[in-house]
C-alpha cells in the first residue's frame, strides 16, 4: 500500500489510539496534526488499512464501527452498555474452549471474535 503523508498521519492515530475509537475520533485527533485532512480521506484510509489487515473493526453494539490496530497480542472486549465503556481482557480457558469446540466440529480454529455485554453489578442491582 503506497504510504501518502496523510495515511501517515492516520497510521500514527491509531498506533496511538489506547480506546477503540470510530472514524469520527480518528478524525478528530488526525486534523490536529494535520488540518487538511477530511473526514472522507479518514473512512476511506480506514477502509484500506481494515482490508489490508493493519486494522480490526469491532461492532459493540451502538452502531458505531470501532478500530483497533491489530497485533499479535489477541485480547476480547467487555463492554458497559450504559457507558459504552470498554475493557479488554484475555482469558486462556475460553481460548481452550473455543479450540476445542472447533476440533469437535472437525476444525483448527484461526480466528475467533468475542464481545461481552454487561451492566456493572452495582447499577443492575439499582434497577431491581
Ligand atoms: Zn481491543
Amino acid at each position: 500500500m503506497k504510504m501518502t503523508g496523510q495515511r501517515r498521519i492516520i497510521a500514527r492515530v491509531l498506533s496511538e489510539a489506547t480506546d477503540h475509537p470510530d472514524v469520527e475520533q480518528v478524525y478528530h485527533r488526525a486534523v490536529r496534526l494535520d488540518p487538511r485532512i477530511s473526514i472522507a480521506t479518514v473512512y476511506r484510509t480506514v477502509r484500506l488499512f481494515e482490508e489490508a489487515s493493519i486494522l480490526e473493526r469491532h461492532d459493540f453494539g451502538d452502531g458505531r464501527s470501532r478500530y483497533e490496530e491489530v497485533t499479535d497480542e489477541h485480547h476480547d472486549h467487555l463492554i458497559d452498555i450504559q457507558t459504552g465503556q470498554v475493557t479488554e481482557f484475555r482469558n486462556p480457558e475460553i481460548e481452550a474452549l473455543q479450540r476445542k469446540i472447533a476440533e469437535q466440529h472437525g476444525f483448527r480454529l484461526v480466528g475467533h471474535r468475542l464481545e461481552l455485554f454487561g451492566v456493572p453489578l452495582e447499577g443492575a442491582k439499582d434497577t431491581e
